[in-house]
C-alpha cells in the first residue's frame, strides 16, 4: 500500500460518516449509527487496497477496526494521517488532503452498498464482527446489484 492509499483508509471513517449524514441516504440517525459507518468505511478502503480487515468492534464511546489478528490499534486517525504526510514530505512529495478525500469520497460511493451492509450487520451483531464474518458481508455486497447509472452513489466526483 502507498502512503497516499494509506492515508485514503484513514480518512474513509470520517468521510463515511459524513456522507451517512448526508441529506437524502438518512441512514444515520443516532451516535452509534456514525461509528458503525465510520468503522467500515475504513474496512471497505482498505479491502479496496488489498488489505484485510480482521475486526470490527464497536464500543459506547467509539469503535475500532482491527487489521492484524492481534492489533491493539495505537494513534488516531489524524495521527494516523500525519505520520503519512510526515513520510512523504520527508522525501520532497507533497501531499494533497484535498484530492486524496476527493478520491476516497468516489470510492466509498462506488462501494456504499457494502458500507451499508457491514453497519447493518454489526448493528444486528451487537457491534462486532470478525475476519470471517467481514469478508463474507464485503463479498456478498460485491455480488449485489450495482446501483442504476444516475442515482445517489453512482455519482462520482472531478477530482
Ligand atoms: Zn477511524
Amino acid at each position: 500500500m502507498t502512503e497516499d492509499q494509506a492515508i485514503m483508509c484513514s480518512m474513509a471513517g470520517r468521510v463515511a460518516e459524513e456522507m451517512g449524514s448526508e441529506a437524502g441516504w438518512k441512514r444515520i440517525r443516532t451516535g452509534a449509527d456514525s461509528t458503525r459507518y465510520h468503522e467500515s468505511g475504513h474496512a471497505v478502503v482498505s479491502r479496496h487496497f488489498g488489505k484485510k480487515t480482521y475486526c470490527i468492534e464497536i464500543f459506547s464511546n467509539g469503535g475500532r477496526t482491527c487489521y492484524s489478528p492481534n492489533s491493539k490499534s495505537g494513534g488516531s486517525d489524524q495521527e494516523h494521517i500525519a505520520l503519512f504526510v510526515d513520510l512523504k514530505n520527508h522525501f520532497g512529495e507533497l501531499v494533497d488532503l484535498v484530492e486524496l478525500e476527493c478520491k476516497t469520497e468516489n470510492l466509498l460511493r462506488a462501494n456504499w452498498r457494502a458500507v451499508q451492509r457491514l453497519a447493518e450487520a454489526l448493528e444486528i451483531n451487537g457491534g462486532y464482527l470478525n475476519a470471517e464474518q467481514i469478508a463474507e458481508i464485503l463479498e456478498k455486497a460485491n455480488r449485489e446489484i450495482k446501483p442504476a447509472p444516475g442515482s445517489k452513489s453512482d455519482e462520482q466526483k472531478h477530482c
